[in-house]
C-alpha cells in the first residue's frame, strides 16, 4: 500500500522474506492461485490507542499504545510488548510479521502478534512505570485473552512491567494466569522463561556446531546488549566453555579480555538498573568504549550474538566481523542485521542464523507457560530445559533440511522462511483464507 511506504523496518522484513519463498511457491502453485502472499502481508487487525498517565510531579503525559494481531491461522496471537521511544507502527508490524514464522517454527500452536508503546521506562520511577502499565492495560485488556491473544515481554518490558500489567488485567477481568507469559514464578510463571531466549539462541548454535563435530569450548564470542536476551546468552555460552568478550548498552560497550563477568552484569542491570559503564569500576582490566558500537570493534571473534535491537549491524560492520574471523552470526535480537549485512555474511560463507529461528526459544517457553497455566501445574526447570533444547534442535534441523530440499544448502534464512510459511499458508488455505 502507498500509505505503508514510509514503514521502513516493516518493508525491510517483508523484502527479506518474499524472495526466499519464491522457490517454494513455484513447486506449490495452489498458493499463488489463491493470492496467499497479498493476504498474508495484510495484518488481521491493528489496534492503536491513547495511553494517558500521570508523572511524579502530577503532570499528565500521553503515549501511544499498539497491538498488531497479525496472523491467527495456527493459534492465538502471541508476541511480546515493547516499551521504547523508537516504537512506531512500522516497528510493531515488522516484529509481528517475523513472529508469525518464528512461532510456526517452534512447532507449537501459536499465531503471530506484537505490541507496545513509545513510552521510555528509562529514568522513570517505579510509581510512574506502574501508572503507565495500569493505563496501558486498561485499554489492552479489551483485546486480549488466554485463547485469543497472549502478550509477553520484550525490550523495556521485564518482570516488573509484566507484574503491573498482570495486576491490572486481574483487577478488571478476574484471575486468568494464561493471559500473559513471562510472569514471575510466584504466580504461575514458567521455570526458565527468563533464560529461554538467550539459552535457546546458544542451543541453536550448539546444534549447528555439532554438525561439524564442533562446540562452544574455547570459542571467542561477541555479544551486544546487556538486557534479558544478552545476559542469558552470555551465561549459557560461558557454561558451554566459550569466552564472552563483550557486551553493551545504548551508551557504549565493554571489552573484557578475561571474559565478561555475567553475575556482575546481572547485578548491574537486573537489580540496580545501572548503565554498563559501571562494569569497569570493579574490573580494571576491562575497557569501556563510550558511545561506540561493539560491531566496529576489531578483535578476534568466532561467534557473534547480536542481542540488542534491529539494524545494529550494517554491511560495513558485517565486513569487520568477517575480518575478525567470525564463523557464525546468530541473532538473539529481532532483525539486528540489515539486509546488506546479511549479504556480506552469506558471501563470506559465514553461518547466518536469523532471529526468527535462533531467538524462538523465548516464545517457545512462553507457549510452554501457557500449557502449564491451562493444566494448573508447574514443570521443573530440568523438564522445561530439556524441552527447550529439543525445540531448538528441531528448529535448527528443520531450517537446515528445508534449505537443502529447496536447493540452497546452508541458507538458514531460506530454510526458516519456507518452513515457517508452509505451515501457516496451509492452515490459511484450509480455513478458507480467513
Ligand atoms: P531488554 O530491554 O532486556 O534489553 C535490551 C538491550 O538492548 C539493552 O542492553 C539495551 O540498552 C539495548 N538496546 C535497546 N535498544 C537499543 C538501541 N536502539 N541501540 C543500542 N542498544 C539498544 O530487551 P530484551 O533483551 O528482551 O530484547 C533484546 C532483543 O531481543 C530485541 O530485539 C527483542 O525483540 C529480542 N527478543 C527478545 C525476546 C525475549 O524473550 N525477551 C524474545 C525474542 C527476541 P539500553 O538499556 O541502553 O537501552
Amino acid at each position: 500500500h502507498e500509505q505503508d511506504q514510509n514503514q521502513t523496518e516493516y518493508l525491510q522484513a517483508v523484502d527479506e522474506f518474499l524472495p526466499t519463498v519464491e522457490v517454494f511457491l513455484k513447486e506449490n502453485p495452489q498458493f499463488i492461485e489463491s493470492n496467499i502472499l497479498d493476504i498474508l502481508i495484510e495484518p488481521e487487525r491493528i489496534i492503536q490507542f491513547r495511553v494517558p498517565w500521570q508523572d511524579d510531579q502530577g503532570k499528565w503525559q500521553v503515549n501511544r499504545g499498539y497491538r498488531v494481531q497479525y496472523n491467527s491461522a495456527i493459534g492465538p496471537y502471541k508476541g511480546g510488548l515493547r516499551f521504547h521511544p523508537s516504537v512506531n507502527l512500522s516497528v510493531m508490524k515488522f516484529l509481528a510479521f517475523e513472529q508469525i514464522f518464528k512461532n510456526s517454527l517452534t512447532g507449537l500452536p501459536i499465531g503471530g502478534g506484537k505490541g507496545g508503546s513509545d513510552f521510555d521506562p528509562k529514568g522513570k520511577s517505579d510509581g510512574e512505570v506502574m501508572r503507565f502499565c495500569q493505563s496501558f492495560m486498561t485499554e489492552l485488556q479489551k483485546h486480549i485473552g488466554p485463547s485469543t491473544d497472549v502478550p509477553a515481554g520484550d525490550i523495556g518490558v521485564g518482570a516488573r512491567e509484566i507484574g503491573y500489567l498482570y495486576g491490572t488485567y486481574k483487577r478488571l477481568r478476574n484471575y486468568d494466569a494464561g493471559v500473559l507469559t513471562g510472569k514471575p514464578l510466584g504466580y504461575w510463571g514458567s521455570q526458565e522463561r527468563t533464560e529461554a531466549t538467550g539459552y535457546g539462541a546458544v542451543y541453536f548454535v550448539k546444534h549447528l556446531l555439532k554438525d561439524s563435530n564442533n562446540s562452544f569450548a574455547g570459542k571467542k564470542v561477541f555479544v551486544s546488549g546487556s538486557g534479558n536476551v544478552s545476559i542469558y546468552a552470555m551465561e549459557k555460552a560461558k557454561e558451554l566453555g566459550a569466552t564472552v568478550l563483550t557486551c553493551s548498552d545504548s551508551s557504549g560497550f565493554i571489552f573484557d579480555p578475561n571474559g565478561i563477568d555475567v553475575e556482575l552484569v546481572k547485578e548491574l542491570k537486573e537489580k540496580k538498573r545501572e548503565r554498563i559503564a559501571k562494569y569497569v569500576e570493579t574490573h580494571k582490566e576491562a575497557v569501556y568504549y563510550e558511545g561506540q558500537s561493539v560491531w566496529n570493534f576489531k578483535e578476534k571473534c568466532d561467534i557473534a550474538l547480536p542481542c540488542a535491537t534491529q539494524n545494529e549491524i550494517n554491511d560495513e560492520q558485517a565486513d569487520i566481523l568477517v575480518k575478525n574471523g567470525v564463523k557464525i552470526v546468530a541473532e538473539g535480537a529481532n532483525m539486528p542485521c540489515t539486509l546488506a549485512a546479511v549479504h556480506v555474511l552469506h558471501a563470506a560463507g559465514v553461518h547466518y542464523c536469523p532471529g526468527k529461528a535462533a531467538n524462538a526459544g523465548g516464545v517457545a517457553v512462553s507457549a510452554l507457560e501457557m500449557s502449564q497455566n491451562s493444566e494448573r501445574l508447574s514443570w521443573s526447570f530440568e523438564k522445561v530445559d530439556g524441552m527447550l533444547d529439543d525445540i531448538m534442535k528441531n528448529i535448527y534441523t528443520t531450517c537446515r533440511d528445508t534449505a537443502k530440499k529447496y536447493g540452497d544448502e546452508g541458507n538458514l534464512v531460506l530454510g526458516a522462511n519456507i518452513a515457517g510459511f508452509e505451515k501457516v499458508s496451509q492452515a490459511m488455505l484450509s480455513q478458507g483464507l480467513v
